[in-house]
């Protein structure tokens, strides 16, 4: 989707992605890597959304982390156990996609970015003794990342929930979590911790806040490094308020460079599809127009964005001999009173040539007449190739004309 953020300053994009959670980092990161400008917008004057304040855990059976771990597991078994799982919300298109497009993301990201994950060899599935459940090796979790990395940019990042760390020391939820359970049962339960300890004091006396980030923390801190390395564009305190979905609105927008408010763009399109005797209501729906309707509409959103030139191509195929003619009095029409040039590429000459100013005739890729209709309509070669038997008619047509 191309689009426009709707702030003091405007900003083009090929993709504008909203939201700076995991599911839309991913995506801008995805998206910025295959060559596209990505536009992220966020509502919030933080990035990370919910991320940054998850525990961070990716449930991916057969994660390349597994496969090096030894975890013995296929995509078969976690298909079952989503099945027991899932019940009638199970879907089997969905779920293959899923299986084979996570282990790809995990390989993808962390091949291409700054994301790296750690297995939770422990971390059982939910039910255990499911069919298809396995007692570990299917859940990863961001490795811890340091904010330093971030440099300034760290003021951007969504801070964990204060109630999920220890006085703003953030624990990860694996293995961390355990040696603190072991602090006092375990020596090296005890050195990591302290080791975590006297890292935090250091942090806090010279940056003011713990540094290294944790959990959906370190994931949210770390698609945002990749992303600004990458040079995402994200910006704060933008929410999307509205799709500008309606053909003519969006055309009228981008026709005007937008240049023009969305009441304007509305008010544009309002004055193209009435002129055209559509309807003009936000809601009408389409699929009642017909063909000639459709392409009424087409023609609608070329006009809304203010052309001077027109290219119309094959514009009557599919019209019968009544909405032919009418289609030929309406682009006459536009040229007229909108003082546009139309280019009409064309087989059916009669109709054309009652209506334009000049020919060029070609066949076969070859230019075999150029000139006023009523030229054209006696060249030999045109009545050979187009007009056949019709030529006479044609040919008062066109002298009734002039
Ligand atoms: C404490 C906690 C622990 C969790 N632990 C886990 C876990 O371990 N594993 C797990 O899988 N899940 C976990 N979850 C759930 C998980 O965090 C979410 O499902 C996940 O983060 C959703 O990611 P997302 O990208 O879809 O959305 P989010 O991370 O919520 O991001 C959406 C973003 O969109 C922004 N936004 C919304 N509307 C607009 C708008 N109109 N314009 C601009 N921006 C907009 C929001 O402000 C937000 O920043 C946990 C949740 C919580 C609260």
């Amino acid at each position: 989707m191309g689009g426009e953020a709707e702030t003091s300053e405007r900003q083009r994009c090929d993709l504008l992605v909203v939201g700076s959670g995991a599911g839309g980092m991913a995506a801008a990161l995805t998206a910025r890597l295959l060559g596209l400008e990505v536009l992220v917008v966020e509502k919030e004057p933080l990035v990370g959304g919910t991320t940054a304040r998850s525990g961070g855990w990716l449930w991916i059976p057969c994660s390349p982390h597994a496969r090096r771990a030894g975890i013995v597991d296929s995509r078969e078994a976690a298909a079952r156990y989503l099945r027991h799982e899932a019940g009638n919300h199970f879907d089997p298109e969905r779920v293959e996609a899923f299986l084979e497009a996570g282990p790809a993301m995990v390989e993808f990201l962390e091949s291409r970015t700054l994301v790296r994950f750690v297995l939770g060899p422990q971390f059982a599935d939910y039910h255990p003794d499911a069919p298809g459940a396995l007692a570990g090796g299917r859940s990863i979790c961001a490795e811890p990342f340091d904010g330093r990395r971030l440099g300034a940019a760290l003021a951007m990042l969504r801070p964990p929930l204060a109630e999920l760390t220890l006085f703003g020391l953030m624990v990860g939820s694996g293995k961390e979590l355990t040696h603190f359970f072991n602090v006092t049962r375990s020596a090296r339960s005890a050195a990591f911790v302290a080791g975590l300890l006297a890292r935090y004091a250091r942090d806090r006396l010279v940056y003011g806040r713990p540094m290294r980030l944790v959990n959906g923390n370190a994931l949210a801190g770390r698609l945002l490094a990749s992303a600004l390395e990458l040079g995402v564009a994200i910006r704060c305190r933008a929410p999307l308020v509205e799709l500008l979905v309606e053909n003519g609105r969006v055309a009228a927008w981008y026709g005007h460079g937008g240049d023009i408010d969305r009441r304007e763009a509305e008010r544009i399109a309002g004055e193209v599809l009435e002129s055209l005797g559509l309807p003009t209501a936000r809601d009408a729906r389409v699929d009642g127009l017909g063909a000639a309707g459709l392409k009424k509409l087409e023609l609608a959103r070329a006009l809304a964005t203010r052309p001077t030139l027109l290219l119309a191509d094959e514009s009557l195929g599919g019209l019968d001999e009544q909405e032919t003619e009418q289609a030929a009095d309406l682009l006459q029409r536009i040229r007229d009173e909108r003082g546009i040039t139309i280019v009409w590429v064309e087989h059916i000459m009669g109709v054309l040539m009652r209506v334009v100013d000049r020919c060029i005739v070609l066949d076969h890729g070859e230019k075999i007449a150029e000139g006023l209709p009523r030229e054209v309509a006696h060249d030999p070669r045109v009545i050979e190739v187009y007009l056949g038997t019709e030529a006479e008619a044609v040919q008062e047509q066109v002298a009734q004309r002039d």
